[in-house]
């Protein structure tokens, strides 16, 4: 999420929950630098005639302005369900990044009868941030809530932006914790899980080629925030087509993470991230995650396409909403589809994980990356590589060593003659 949004995020719950009428006096002054550093890459007038019409707004917006329903307030978005109940989106804070941007995960309280769902959770940083949009639920949309009213918490996946929050949301609620069974695992013996996958991680860094201080630098950052999460026992563990909490029907999308599922509720579709819009979702090689894995994620998409028929709406955990989930769907699969043949482009010539990752990003995406985006570079290319090995068969491993031959060498790719 870009600081702009925060900021009108922050204006907007200071003037409708909190009732300060300067809340968007401020903001004028406060978004200028932000607009002169990225006037690039910002559509301002479309930010400033949100602005203009924000101010417009009376004390008590309808729930039915156009307003609210299209930025809603804070981020919290409502949708009424034709069945009665209702689904509030609730952006929430879960790390920092960069001057520009940082990381922001959206969850979703679900209101069916009597019965309040909230689906994913964010991290440990989430706290203040759900608590403000629960509050905008009750003061802006009339639903009177609090986090200690949640009866059941449901995981779309076990990646920490959607679960780390549990350590705060368990202990406030008590909830009964809903996951895929394949994802229960990574909850209730989070030490134990994350132990194991950090060998996994080294393994797969080794045999890429990368240099050995690199590989220790990235380990120390992908425990970051994380070691101190104590897992917690899993209430229901479910499965494909299972109907849980408040009705919604479970749709299980392997691929980004294992347990992995889409929701659905009469018309609506809870994504995960499954179906993301401006990115394609982070791909995994299944050889440190099993269960995930491009085809995996490929047959995935096709799952969910085939479900979206009377789909009115998809609603993801990052990004804007999908109103064309299959259409949405298959160009994802277009892209790692390009992404395969720009890889066979550059294979000219047996090459590590780590210089077919370093080209591919450098000659095909004109960038440098930097950061843990290195890592992330390499488990996304991995995952392309592996498929174009064992489902596509189009490349295959130089000299006969293979990622399973040996857990210390150097493994290399090349094209099938
Ligand atoms: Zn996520």
């Amino acid at each position: 999420m870009d600081k702009i949004s925060q900021k009108i995020f922050t204006a907007e719950f200071n003037r409708f929950v909190l009732g300060d009428i300067t809340a968007q006096q401020d903001l004028d002054a406060e978004l200028m630098p932000l607009f002169s550093q990225n006037f690039l890459r910002v559509d301002v007038p479309l930010i400033q005639r949100r602005i203009r019409s924000l101010r417009e707004l009376p004390k008590k917006p309808q729930l039915d302005s156009i307003y609210l329903s299209t930025h809603g307030v804070r981020g919290v978005m409502r949708y009424p369900l034709i069945g009665g109940g209702t689904i509030y989106k609730i952006p929430v804070f879960s790390f920092p990044m960069t001057d520009w941007k940082d990381h922001w995960t959206a969850t979703y309280l679900v209101a069916a009868g009597d019965t309040l769902i909230l689906v994913d959770t964010g991290t440990h940083l989430s706290e203040t941030s759900l608590r403000e949009g629960l509050e905008v639920v009750s003061r802006v949309y009339d639903e009177p809530v609090t986090l200690e009213d949640v009866e059941h918490i449901v995981i779309t996946h076990a990646h920490f932006d959607h679960f780390g929050g549990l350590r705060f949301a368990m202990e406030a609620t008590g909830a009964k914790l809903w996951v895929h069974e394949w994802d229960a695992h990574t909850l209730s013996n989070y030490p134990a899980e994350m132990t194991k996958g950090r060998e996994r991680i080294k393994r797969f860094l080794r045999q890429s080629g990368m240099p050995g201080p690199e590989i220790e630098t990235f380990m120390e950052m992908h425990v970051h925030g994380k070691a101190d999460f104590p897992g917690y026992p899993v209430t229901h563990a479910f499965r494909d087509g299972e109907r849980i909490a408040g009705g919604m029907e479970v749709i299980h999308t392997p691929g980004h993470c294992p347990g992995l599922c889409c929701l659905k509720l009469d018309d609506v579709l809870l994504l995960g991230d499954h179906v993301l819009n401006h990115v394609t979702p982070h791909q995994f090689p299944k050889i440190y995650t099993s269960g995930s894995g491009l085809l995996n994620y490929m047959n995935s998409l096709i799952k969910i396409a085939s479900r979206a028929e009377g789909i009115r709406l998809g609603l993801p955990s990052h990004y804007g909403d999908i109103h064309d989930v299959e259409r949405r769907s298959m160009e994802i699969m277009n892209e790692h589809n390009h992404r395969i043949a720009d890889l066979v482009k550059d294979l000219d010539r047996p090459k590590s994980l780590y210089r077919i990752t370093e080209d591919y990003y450098r000659f095909r995406r004109g960038r440098e990356i930097t950061g843990y985006e290195r890592l992330m570079a390499l488990e996304e290319i991995g995952a392309h590589m592996e498929y174009m090995n064992e489902t596509l068969g189009i490349v295959r491993f130089a000299d006969g060593i293979s990622p399973e031959s040996d857990p210390e060498a150097l493994v290399r790719y090349e094209s099938c003659p």
